[in-house]
């Protein structure tokens, strides 16, 4: 793994937030609770955790055009909020909050690889720490998060496995792989693709495995960052 490194209540108008730095890779994520729920939920007591993701012009070596210069919605962004949104849902009790809706926005400040499964990592983080200012304030009883969530990427770069990959090793790599994982070892969700290797059944049990590790340390730290809250 590169050096992690965890900083929250970064944001001092969020209700939760975790600047997550994993390796040059920068992510800040903030979790935003609003009143409200989607159409489709009102009535059901229940809320919705839900999450946006962009990239900063200058978080990548070439200037990223913002969506609203370019008029419309990045697919690769979409995808990845989407990805995220599902992991944190995934850990999270929606009857345990009442009719409010929780923005989890990860936003990259710099892009070295990795920077949807940083998102998904510090974004557990915002959200946890958003629960605990509902819980505070006595709106909500108790913490409605069953563990922790968090991701890492793997991947083969000249027939060696490895983990956390940067933007170097990730652009060269025969096998990209994004995996997410609660703090139970549950599997969230496997993000696995050969770009021109294909690999095989044991390469990817491997690779699950390694990840695996990984994600126990990132989940080591979330609980650290978290402990004086819990
Ligand atoms: N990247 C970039 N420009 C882009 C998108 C990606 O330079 O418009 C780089 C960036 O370093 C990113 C990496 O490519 O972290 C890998 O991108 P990928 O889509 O695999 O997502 P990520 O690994 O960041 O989740």
């Amino acid at each position: 793994m590169r050096p992690v490194r965890m900083t929250r209540g970064w944001s001092q108008f969020a209700e939760g937030s975790c600047l997550i730095e994993c390796g040059n890779t920068r992510v800040l994520c903030t979790a935003s609770v609003e009143d409200t729920v989607p159409q489709w939920l009102r009535g059901k007591m229940q809320g919705w955790v839900t999450s946006e993701y962009g990239m900063l012009p200058r978080s990548c070596p070439t200037r990223v055009v913002r969506d609203a210069t370019r008029g419309r919605p990045d697919a690769r962004s979409q995808e990845i909020q989407r990805l995220i949104g599902r992991a944190l849902r995934s850990v999270v009790n929606l009857h345990g909050f009442g009719e409010r809706t929780i923005f989890v926005d990860c936003d990259v400040l710099q892009a070295d690889g990795g920077t949807r499964t940083a998102a998904i990592t510090g974004g557990y983080v915002a959200l946890v720490e958003a629960f605990c200012k509902l819980r505070d304030q006595k709106l909500i009883h108790g913490l409605p998060v069953s563990t922790n969530v968090a991701a890492v990427s793997v991947g083969i770069v000249d027939k060696q496995e490895l983990l956390d990959l940067s933007y170097e090793e990730d652009s060269v790599a025969s096998v990209d792989m994004n995996v997410v994982m609660t703090g139970t070892g549950k599997l969230v969700e496997v993000q696995a693709t050969a770009e021109r290797l294909p690999f095989s059944r044991a390469e990817l049990l491997r690779l699950l495995e390694l990840a695996q590790k990984g994600i126990q340390q990132l989940i080591e730290k979330q609980n650290e960052v978290l402990r004086d809250l819990l």
